[in-house]
């Protein structure tokens, strides 16, 4: 029997055409073709923020914050259930993540906990779209505007999905993408920071290019800039046009991305709401485009290892960041530990088929003796 994946990228022929046709034209690195990929995206948001393309997801959240001058000392609220990517790129900074407990339905960030835990240090909040949901935005938003926070969407895992019937990164303060080879559209690996800070954007422009001012109106043009000045910190965090490339083609693939990852999810809560050891979340796979599929599992460790010892992978998302080494707290986060021993996330990607699927839900139903 082959393993049943867990997730994986989808890779056509016009993904290998697009990459052949740039290397053809021996112009590997930031240039027209990422300047076509920031328009195309901006184009399907249908948004007036600006789009910067970037290397990585976490460059996006390390870029973000750091054009924000965060500095030592500062505080940034974060969900402690995420990727070490969010965390990673506080911390860059100099500036401390704050773990924050979820709320157990949705895994977002609980609004209570972020409250309480405001201190005259705080200076952003990161919201992080577990599971590619950003339910409880508003009250983000409501709470940043009473405190002054900046507001950093650790929306790697959500593009393409929506909230109120809009698309994520269509309004806000800053949001940050990632298109890295799993998530919901891939540029190999890749990210984005989207706003409508324009003197932020500017930053975010020069920075993704060693802080050179002004240097990707000068690549865009097919230019280089020999006489320039340098006032920020920058990194070498820009896209190369091999990376667009494929970017540019995986956007024009989402629309079945989206049906494939939504009925896939809509399949699992069907088959699995009636184990009552299962807990699901209960998102509206309408709205959500899904870049894992999470359930809360009763023995969720045997449970694993039995789904393992029938070739289906399944994850974990996440060990929480303040049981890391690095970002210990002094406090205690009993709902988001005692979620850890619950989560259990299931293959879902685009080429997972309808028999691969229906075996792991039957796999998970023989463990429960159903
Ligand atoms: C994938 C991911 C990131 C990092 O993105 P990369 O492109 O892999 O660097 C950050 N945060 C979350 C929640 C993610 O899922």
């Amino acid at each position: 029997m082959t393993k049943i994946r867990l997730s994986k990228s989808s890779i056509s022929q016009a993904e290998k055409e697009a990459v052949l046709k740039v290397l053809d034209k021996e112009y590997l690195g930031m240039g027209e073709e990422v300047k076509h990929f920031e328009e195309k995206i901006k184009d399907y948001l249908q948004t007036s923020l600006d789009v910067v393309c970037v290397n990585t997801g976490t460059s996006a959240l390390h870029l973000a914050l750091l054009c924000l001058d965060l500095k030592d000392g500062d505080e940034v609220l974060v969900p402690s259930l995420t990727y070490v990517a969010s965390y990673q790129a506080i911390s860059a900074t100099g500036a401390k993540p704050i773990s924050c407990e979820i709320n157990p339905n949705t895994l977002f960030l609980d609004i209570q906990d972020a409250r309480a835990k405001i201190t005259k240090n705080t200076k952003a909040i990161m919201p992080v779209h577990y599971a590619s949901s950003s339910k409880g935005m508003d009250e983000v938003y409501k709470l940043a505007q009473e405190f002054e926070l900046r507001v950093v969407e650790d929306a790697a895992q959500a593009f393409g999905s929506k909230r109120d019937g809009k698309l994520v990164g269509t309004q806000g303060d800053i949001i940050c993408f990632s298109f890295d080879g799993i998530k919901n559209i891939t540029s190999g690996e890749g990210g984005a920071i989207v706003s409508n800070d324009q003197e932020f954007i500017q930053r975010v422009q020069d920075g993704r290019l060693l802080g050179v001012e002004k240097d990707t109106d000068k690549r865009y043009s097919g230019q280089r800039s020999w006489d320039f000045d340098v006032k920020y910190q920058g990194f070498r965090y820009h896209m190369s046009n091999i990376m667009a490339a494929i970017g540019i083609v995986q956007l024009d693939r989402i629309d079945e991305f989206r049906k494939k990852r939504q009925n896939i999810s809509k399949q699992y809560l069907k088959e699995l709401k009636q184990i009552k050891e299962i807990e699901l979340l209960n998102f509206d796979f309408d709205e959500v485009l899904p870049h894992i599929f999470v359930i809360k599992a009763q023995r969720r460790n045997k449970l694993r290892e039995y789904l393992l010892s029938n070739n289906i992978e399944c994850g974990i998302h996440y060990k929480p960041n303040h049981l890391h080494t690095k970002y210990k707290s002094s406090f205690k986060l009993p709902i988001t530990e005692k979620i850890y021993e619950e989560i259990l996330t299931l293959p879902c990607h685009f080429d997972l088929t309808k028999d691969e699927q229906e075996v792991a839900i039957e796999k998970i139903r023989e463990f429960y003796g159903k």
